[in-house]
């Protein structure tokens, strides 16, 4: 079994080379980040103490622009993890054709540990160690698993404080009220709805098709409530605590108001304690034609993909299919949105954010949800057409539009 994130991506790279046949510099140069820095961030602990946290950054590509990438607080983060996600986000961006590299960071955390000032502190200690490799033409953050508008406001702060002026480029993911876009809360579910009607339209689904969900956070549980709201069934959800089925379709919006009462409440109700569906085993098991994992990478590995039944999958998530999985998913004639294209909403409207911030000047909603819906169908349309082009997968079809568009920077570039 392959989990390492970072073997994956040059397995999938050494893929896509074998369709398109990179210039053999450019390759080599595509199977490391550009930069990749690890710091460690010393925070006052509520308690008097004194804990030291690691994390990373690692600057994957800027041939196309300045970097851009989430930042994850999560135990499980690592080197592989970051170096992985940072390429994806590279590919990420060219896909969907924005002026933008590609980059990540995380720190080994796990933030529901901390007090909101210790998580405060961290946020501001981060920023603090790596200031000088941001900026709104170098490096530009935005939220990723564990993370939201309130850290990033944090460390907007920080930045500011440190450079001495206003710089609300230089981050993404903020609230309206420091230069956040509209929309941008629940654009990375957008644009997984907008790919998942034309992937839907090219294997002849309908709106009758069930549909579960692996992960209800800010990806899955935007994504759940838009399809709930456009009259789609969700059939199953999941989170870190369980998962909870429904054959007639869940009420995602008591399941959502469920699960924020309790957030307030030291622990956190799991979707599994919903009175409104039956308790589950495995999410992957499910009687369901339309599959989002919207969780964490590796979900999908050679021990349960055998379990799926969906006609359809859309990875919302990043790296949510191992290599070996994927191949096997091939087989069965599974169609996959792959996660560069599946889930590129949120750094689409992340890039609007920056442009507005750029010109100082910000759209209504209805306009950033009118460009969005252009910029995924087209990137979806783009990348089908490369699959058909090399007979190869939807994957593979992103990867050679997206690879393709990064090489080409690189080779102007010399
Ligand atoms: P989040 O922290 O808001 O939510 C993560 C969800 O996954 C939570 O519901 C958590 O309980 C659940 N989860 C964790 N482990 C699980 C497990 N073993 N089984 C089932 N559920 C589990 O994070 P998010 O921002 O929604 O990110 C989820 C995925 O989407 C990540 O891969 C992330 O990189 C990707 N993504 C997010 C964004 C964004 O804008 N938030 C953009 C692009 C990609």
């Amino acid at each position: 079994m392959n989990n390492d994130p970072f073997k994956n991506v040059l397995e999938q790279l050494a893929e896509v080379n074998s369709l398109i046949k990179l210039d053999e510099g450019i390759y080599e140069q595509l199977k490391e980040p550009k930069r990749l820095i690890r710091v460690a961030i010393p925070i006052k602990m509520d308690n008097g103490g004194m804990k030291v946290f690691v994390g990373y950054r690692s600057q994957f590509n800027d041939a196309r622009g300045p970097f851009k990438g989430g930042i994850r607080f999560h135990p499980g983060v690592n080197e592989s993890e970051v170096k992985a996600l940072s390429a994806w986000m590279t590919w990420k961006c060219a896909v969907v054709n924005l002026p933008l590299g590609g980059s990540k960071g995380g720190v080994i955390v796990d933030p529901r540990t901390l007090s909101a000032g210790e998580l405060e502190r961290l946020s501001r200690g981060y920023i603090r160690t790596i200031y000088k490799f941001l900026g709104d033409n170098i490096d530009v953050p935005a939220p990723d698993v564990y993370t939201n508008s309130q850290v990033m406001s944090w460390m907007l702060d920080e930045y500011e404080s440190i450079v001495g002026h206003h710089a609300p480029g230089m981050i993404t993911g903020k609230p309206i009220s420091l230069g956040g876009s509209e929309g941008r809360g629940y654009s990375t579910a957008q644009g997984g709805v907008y790919v998942l009607e034309e992937a839907m339209k090219k294997i002849g689904l309908d709106k009758s098709a069930k549909i579960a969900i692996q992960g209800f956070g800010n990806a899955g549980s935007f994504k759940a409530k838009l399809l709930f709201k456009d009259g789609y069934k969700i059939v199953a959800t999941s989170d870190s605590q369980g998962a909870i089925y429904n054959s007639a379709g869940l009420d995602v919006e008591a399941l959502d108001k469920h699960k924020a009462n309790g957030a307030s409440l030291p622990a956190q109700a799991g979707v599994a304690t919903f009175a409104g569906g039956q308790k589950i085993d495995d999410i992957f098991a499910v009687e369901a034609d339309i599959l989002v994992p919207a969780a964490l990478e590796n979900s999908i590995t050679i021990d349960n993909v055998d379990l799926i039944k969906a006609k359809l999958i859309v990875e919302l998530a990043n790296g949510p299919i191992t290599p070996v999985a994927d191949k096997i998913l091939e087989q069965k004639n599974i169609l996959v949105v792959p996660d560069i294209l599946a889930n590129a909403g949120g750094v689409a409207v992340s890039y609007f954010e920056q442009v507005q911030n750029a010109s100082n000047y910000y759209w209504s909603e209805t306009e950033v949800l009118k460009k969005l819906k252009i910029i995924m169908t087209k990137a979806f349309d783009e990348a089908w057409e490369q699959k058909v082009k090399y007979n190869t997968t939807l994957r593979m079809g992103a990867y050679a539009l997206a690879v393709e568009r990064v090489a080409e920077a690189m080779k102007y570039r010399g």
